[in-house]
């Protein structure tokens, strides 16, 4: 394990046992004293490049105070939901000593090399945007707690961005956009392959921050994220050479071609339950098109993907790609309505997608959208009973609590099958163990936030309460270190009202509904209702029922016989309310992140 460099490792120290949402002075703060007073262990191993690094004749960002104020706030938000906001919010606190020489700008950074203690890694990463290759403290100089959910400790501070945070990303965004526009496009590529090959390093000490800050079990969960997350940008790097035009048989005297040309600045709001590859579907495709990227991080996960960005920005130009944190209406909303973001993708709630699509309609902008799921899992009579059974594990993500939007939450066996397909899921996932999300024998971690565990056990009270069959799996931990953690017991509900709200909305946490079908016509029906289309699956050795039942299902990514994640050139989106457009493709590259110029030579 590469040491950390320990003036940032500070940041936190002081606030163990401290209440959630106590007011904490932003760590900076305590770094750059510590540098100030000429603290020689405060050193650090890497130097950080100025806000303003040299863009030739760009100019500079205007330099802003360091820290107007210090204030914390806690990342517990009223509720959920667009509008949601910060809870416990402070005011502003006394201004900080300014630094001589800061301007706001982080001046060292944790080192590059992988760093495997996540607590470590977590305090490091405390209190800082990442603008135009700089971390940079935010200009209100507000920080949150990120909070450990199989603890309730406070691991780290993020630093809360506001639109002034989102205005100099986006700037420094546009500013770097031409000159990587005009990069070969296979130079691009090379350089996301080469971002590829360094996440690659990470991996495990991705996996461990990730595990961490939300609470998924590092084995089965965290790791296998990270893994992915390197895969995007190897596959999209790939394909830079497939931003290509065409000719257009027009006029013979005139020489017709289409260019494929990137968007510009484009904003991504990306939410906490994958964090790191639910961002790479949206930057590495902007990025190798050769546009510029702002990421709005969750408020529950900001750690991991700010570290990410922090690896990429040594080997990607300053400004290409930056990452502001914050809350969704102080920094998400900020970064759709900006002048300047010409593209926004977005990952969450369709409440908030609603709302995005909205603001992005005012200012004509294209939006991809990925929201909510209920997704079907159909289990024929014929099919093999156990490779369904894992199946339903697997997509139900109990392993996750349940916290996907493809996950597998109504489940429709036929009745042939129904008592011992029930008897065996029972099985299967009273086997899990739950427990520390970093300890490698655990395999189902945390709910992620307080907010999430009482809205989960909302559902299941409504399911009881309905008259459902209420049957609770796996063990709560007895580790008295985790008595504060956010476990839940996953619940099956069988005998359940189709319209009963755990068997129709989307709950996100470890609750699947069984339902006992016999006629497939009217099963096909019953998979339909339902306002989302993400994902379904069918379970059958007939090839001609999987066919038509592939055909008539309402879902983006229809599967048979498994339950894969998404993947690299695997098309991944949903129709109804479950989204706008695709990602993860060559076509979602180019229908999402470019735009077709048609150039007419005439020759005459
Ligand atoms: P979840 O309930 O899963 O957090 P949300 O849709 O609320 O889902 O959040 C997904 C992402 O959208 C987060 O990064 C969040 O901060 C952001 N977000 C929330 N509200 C807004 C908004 N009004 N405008 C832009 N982004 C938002």
């Amino acid at each position: 394990m590469a040491d950390l460099a320990q003036g940032v490792a500070i940041g936190v120290g002081g606030l163990q046992g401290g209440g959630l949402g106590r007011r904490r002075q932003c760590p900076q703060s305590q770094t750059h004293s510590q540098q100030a007073s000429g603290n020689r262990q405060a050193a650090h191993s890497l130097p950080l490049r100025k806000t303003n690094p040299g863009h030739g004749s760009v100019p500079a960002p205007t330099p802003r105070p360091f820290f107007r104020g210090l204030g914390v706030v806690s990342r517990t938000r009223d509720g959920y939901g667009p509008g949601a906001s910060f809870r416990n919010r402070k005011a502003p606190g006394p201004p900080a000593k300014k630094t001589q020489g800061s301007q706001g700008v982080y001046t060292s950074m944790p080192s590059l090399d992988p760093i495997l203690d996540p607590h470590a890694l977590a305090r490091a990463l405390s209190g800082v945007h990442l603008i135009d290759g700089a971390l940079v403290a935010p200009v209100e100089g507000r920080c949150f707690d990120v909070i450990n959910p199989a603890t309730g400790a406070v691991i780290a501070q993020a630093a809360e961005g506001t639109a002034a945070d989102v205005d100099l990303a986006v700037k420094a965004a546009k500013r770097a956009q031409t000159a990587w526009a005009r990069r070969p496009a296979r130079e691009r590529g090379k350089l996301l392959a080469e971002c590829g090959r360094r996440l690659l390093l990470h991996v495990e000490e991705l996996g461990r921050l990730v595990a961490l800050e939300t609470g998924k079990a590092l084995r089965t969960e965290s790791r296998v994220e990270a893994s992915v997350l390197a895969d995007m940008f190897t596959f999209f790097g790939g394909l830079a050479s497939e931003l290509k035009g065409e000719s257009v048989p027009f006029n013979p005297d005139m020489l017709t071609v289409t260019l494929r040309e990137p968007l510009g600045v484009v904003g991504a709001i990306i939410p906490w339950n994958v964090p790191l590859l639910l961002m790479a579907m949206k930057i590495a495709p902007a990025l190798v098109a050769g546009n510029t990227v702002v990421v709005k991080s969750a408020e529950e996960a900001p750690l991991t993907v700010l570290r990410v960005c922090q690896i990429l920005n040594a080997l990607l130009p300053p400004g290409v790609f930056n990452i502001v944190s914050g809350d969704g209406p102080g920094a998400g909303a900020p970064l759709v309505s900006h002048p300047d973001v010409r593209k926004v993708t977005f990952t969450g709630s369709v409440e908030t997608g609603r709302i995005v699509y909205k603001t992005a309609a005012e200012k004509l902008i294209p939006v991809t959208l990925e929201l909510g799921g209920k997704s079907p899992m159909i289990v024929l009579a014929d099919a093999d009973l156990e490779r369904a059974v894992d199946g339903a594990v697997a997509g139900m993500r109990f392993t996750r609590q349940g916290q996907s939007c493809t996950a597998s939450s109504r489940i429709y066996v036929h009745a042939d099958l129904f008592d011992a397909f029930f008897e065996r899921l029972r099985a299967r996932v009273d086997a899990l163990a739950m427990g520390d999300p970093l300890d490698e024998r655990t395999d189902i971690g945390t709910v992620i936030s307080p907010e999430q565990f009482a809205r989960i056990q909302d559902y299941i009270a409504k399911g009881r309460a309905s008259g459902a069959t209420t049957t609770e799996c796996s063990g709560l931990p007895t580790d008295p270190a985790l008595a504060k953690g956010l476990f839940l017991r996953p619940v099956i509900f069988t005998d359940i009202a189709p319209d009963a709200p755990p068997a129709r909305e989307e709950v996100f946490g470890p609750v699947v509904c069984l339902f006992k079908w016999t006629d497939f016509d009217a099963v096909i029906e019953a998979a339909n209702d339902s306002p989302f289309g993400l994902a379904a699956t069918v379970w059958t050795n007939n090839l001609q029922k999987a066919l038509e039942a592939t055909r008539r299902l309402e879902a983006g990514f229809v599967q048979v016989n498994q339950n894969l994640v998404v993947q690299p050139n695997l098309s991944y989106g949903g129709v109804k309310t479950s989204g706008l457009g695709k990602e993860a493709t060559l076509e979602s590259m180019l229908e999402h992140f470019t735009h077709k110029k048609t150039v007419i030579l005439n020759m005459l």
